[in-house]
C-alpha cells in the first residue's frame, strides 16, 4: 500500500487524511499537540466546502451538526440595515463538531512535533501545519505572514442570549469595529468581533470588559451576547494572511494544504473551506492513480490561482469593512447602502460555486 504522512491535525490535515484514505493510501497524521482540536468557536462552511465534505462522505453529518445560515445582512451599530442578503447554502457549525467528524477513523499520532520534513519516511508528505508552517518556512521562506493590523475575538454563548432576536448578520460601526453573530441551533450562538489595533495582552476578563464598553449601545442582541460570554471561552487572534501564496508542492513528494499555503484573513469565512477543497483535489488526483510528482504538479496548477484569488479578496474586504477613519467608515456605509442589492452575496456565491474536480471514490460506477 502507498504510504502518506500528513503533518498537522487541523481541518486541512484531517480532511486530507480522510481523502487519501478513500483514494486507497495508508495515512498517518502527526500532530504536535497532546490532544486533537483545542477550544473552538463557530465556523462558516460555504457550499464549496459542503460539496467537498460530501466527496469525503461526511457532508450529511456535518450539515446535521450545524445550522443553516438563512438570512441576515449588514447593519449599522444602531440596527439600520445597510444591505439585506438572503444567502442560500452556507451553514455554521461548531469547530469541535467538525473536527470530531473528520477525525473519526483517521490514524493520528498526537504529541508528535515534526522538526524536519526531510526525515519523514513516506511516498507522499503533506504539510498541513498551519500559518506558521515549518514546511513553508523551509521550502519557501520568501512568503511572509502579513499582519492586517486588526484583531478578532470569538466565543459561543447559550441560545437564550439572543432574547427575542432571531436573525444573525454582521454589524459595522465607527472606528473600524465589526460584530457578527450566527445562531447555531442547540449549540448556542457564535459571535465574533473585529477591531483595529494590536493583540491585547490584558487578561480575558479585561478584554471582555473592553468589548462590552466598545459595543455598548449597539443594537440587540449584541450587548446581551457579550454580557452572556464566559471570559474563559474568549478566543483572541490577530488577523493575518500569507503573502505571496507559495507553491503548493515542493520536489517530487511534498504538498501543502490549508493555512500552511494560503492562510487568509477571515473576512469571507473561506479559510477552512479552501483547506477542505485542497484535500479533495489532492486526493482526487491521487485516486486516479497518477504518479505522485505528476499529481502534485497538477494539484499546484489547480489550487494556487484559486487560493491567490480568495486570499486577495479576503484582504481587500478587510481593508474596506475594517476602515478606521470616520470619513472612510461613513463612506463604506453609504456605499453599502446604495450597492445593488445582493452584490456582496453574488460575489460570495461566485467563490462558493466551486465543485470538486473529480468524482468521489465513494460514488460507485454505474
Ligand atoms: C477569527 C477567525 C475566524 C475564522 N472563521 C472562518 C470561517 O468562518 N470559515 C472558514 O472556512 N474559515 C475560517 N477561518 C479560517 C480557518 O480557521 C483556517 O483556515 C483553518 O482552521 C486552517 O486549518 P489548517 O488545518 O490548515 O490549519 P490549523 O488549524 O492551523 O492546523 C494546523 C495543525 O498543525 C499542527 N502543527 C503545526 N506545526 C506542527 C509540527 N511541526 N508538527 C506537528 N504538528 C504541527 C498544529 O498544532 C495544528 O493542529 C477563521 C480564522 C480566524 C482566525
Amino acid at each position: 500500500m502507498r504510504t502518506a504522512i500528513v503533518v498537522g491535525a487541523g481541518i486541512g490535515g484531517l480532511a486530507t487524511a480522510r481523502g487519501l484514505g478513500l483514494a486507497g493510501w495508508d495515512v498517518t497524521v502527526l500532530e504536535r499537540q497532546p490532544r486533537l482540536a483545542g477550544p473552538g468557536a463557530g465556523l462558516t462552511l460555504w457550499p464549496n466546502a459542503l460539496r467537498a465534505l460530501d466527496w469525503l462522505g461526511v457532508g450529511a453529518r456535518v450539515r446535521a451538526a450545524g445550522a443553516p445560515i438563512t438570512g441576515g445582512g449588514l447593519r449599522t451599530a444602531g440596527g439600520a440595515w445597510l444591505t439585506r442578503v438572503s444567502v442560500g447554502g452556507p451553514i455554521v457549525v461548531h469547530r469541535a463538531d467538525l473536527h470530531e467528524i473528520l477525525a473519526e477513523g483517521v490514524r493520528v499520532r498526537t504529541g508528535t512535533a515534526v522538526t524536519d520534513p526531510e526525515e519523514l519516511d513516506a511516498e507522499l508528505v503533506v504539510g498541513a501545519d498551519g500559518i506558521g508552517s515549518l514546511f513553508r518556512q523551509r521550502y519557501h521562506p520568501q512568503t511572509r505572514i502579513r499582519d492586517s493590523g486588526q484583531v478578532s475575538w470569538r466565543s459561543v454563548v447559550p441560545a437564550d442570549a439572543m432574547g427575542g432576536a432571531r436573525e444573525g448578520g454582521e454589524t459595522m460601526g465607527p472606528g473600524g469595529l465589526r460584530f457578527g453573530h450566527l445562531p447555531m441551533g442547540a449549540r448556542g450562538v457564535y459571535w465574533y468581533a473585529a477591531a483595529p489595533g494590536p493583540l491585547r495582552d490584558a487578561g480575558k476578563e479585561e478584554q471582555l470588559a473592553e468589548l462590552r464598553a466598545a459595543f455598548d449601545g449597539w443594537h440587540d442582541p449584541i450587548p446581551a451576547l457579550l454580557a452572556a460570554t464566559d471570559p474563559a471561552t474568549l478566543l483572541h487572534h490577530p488577523l493575518m494572511d500569507l503573502h505571496p501564496v507559495p507553491p503548493m508542492r515542493f520536489g517530487t513528494r511534498t504538498a501543502l494544504v490549508g493555512d500552511a499555503a494560503h492562510a487568509m484573513t477571515p473576512n469571507l469565512g473561506q479559510g477552512a473551506c479552501l483547506a477542505i477543497e485542497d484535500a479533495v483535489t489532492l486526493a482526487g488526483l491521487l485516486a486516479r492513480g497518477l504518479p505522485v510528482p505528476e499529481a502534485l504538479q497538477r494539484y499546484d496548477e489547480q489550487r494556487r490561482p484559486r487560493a491567490e484569488l480568495v486570499v486577495r479578496r479576503s484582504w481587500q474586504t478587510g481593508r474596506i469593512t475594517g476602515a478606521r477613519g470616520r470619513v472612510t467608515s461613513a463612506l463604506v456605509q453609504a456605499l453599502a447602502r446604495v450597492a445593488p442589492a445582493g452584490a456582496a452575496a453574488r460575489a460570495a456565491e461566485r467563490i462558493a460555486a466551486w465543485t470538486p474536480p473529480t468524482e468521489s471514490p465513494l460514488v460507485t460506477p454505474r
